[in-house]
């Protein structure tokens, strides 16, 4: 019923499908049935999803959003026609931008793993209710969205330093964190969501996640050699060598 229900990843997925173009249409600003104002976050979402186009290489003009309200047949009409119109001129998706399918298969795959990312970076612009619709227009900046991409984070656990007490497995969200009994836990790169959680529980005394900007994740360590070296028995080992 809403407009706010269109998710980033929606529209991905119809681009990945190989749809031209995407319309959405909107309630009017200020004027949401069910006071949640979901209109303002699609709109905020599209801006950002533009931008996105853009870093993509693709016409952010394949991205629109009316808004409309339910008596208003000639503005549903008229902008729709209109927009078929600009979808036929820029041809299909990718051809039109001299992309070729492989590498457009790419980019959008390259984005749609950093979905939850790009909400949780952005959450709160994305969130927000402006008063003023013409700061819209430099509401996401290009140059904020080369540096999103530039310093994408990623989380890495560091063998020497994991103690294997599951912290961090009970509590991701994501499910991407391989736990397994008195060993080193490792970060599933391909499903990790970004979200730092694991991060902010370790427990400060053993620290073993790492947030790594803009930079590769190093590759955990072989199956054999995830065998946790308990604090406590390092030292008592030490003591004996003493
Ligand atoms: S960053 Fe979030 S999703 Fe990724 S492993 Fe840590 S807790 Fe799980
Ligand atoms: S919370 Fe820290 S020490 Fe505990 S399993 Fe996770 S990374 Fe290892």
């Amino acid at each position: 019923m809403c407009s706010g229900r269109v998710d980033m990843g929606f529209v991905l997925r119809a681009f990945s499908n190989g749809i031209d173009g995407v319309f959405i249409g909107a309630c009017h600003l200020n004027e949401c049935n069910y006071i949640a104002h979901g209109n303002y976050h699609t709109l905020n979402m599209v801006l950002l999803f533009k931008r996105i186009m853009e870093h993509m290489g693709l016409n952010p003009e394949r991205l629109r959003i009316q808004f409309m309200s339910g008596a208003e047949a000639n503005i549903f009409v008229e902008s729709s026609n209109d927009f078929i119109k600009k979808i036929k001129t820029l041809g299909p998706l990718g051809n039109g931008e001299g992309i070729n399918k492989d590498q457009l298969k790419s980019r959008l795959a390259e984005i749609a793993k950093l979905v939850p990312y790009i909400k949780v970076a952005k959450r709160e612009k994305l969130m927000a209710r402006l008063e003023s619709h013409d700061q819209y227009d430099t509401y996401f900046t290009k140059e904020e969205i080369d540096t999103l991409f530039n310093e994408v984070v990623s989380y890495y656990i560091d063998p020497a330093k994991c103690q294997a007490c599951t912290t961090c497995f009970r509590r991701c969200p994501a499910d991407a964190i391989i736990s397994v009994k008195g060993q080193i836990h490792i970060v599933d790169q391909e499903k990790c969501l970004k979200c730092g959680t694991c991060f902010e529980v370790c427990p400060p005394r053993f620290a073993a996640v790492t947030k790594i900007v803009g930079a590769p994740v190093p590759p955990p360590p072989p199956e054999d050699q995830r065998a946790v070296v308990r604090k406590a028995k390092e030292k008592e080992e030490t003591v004996v060598q003493a």
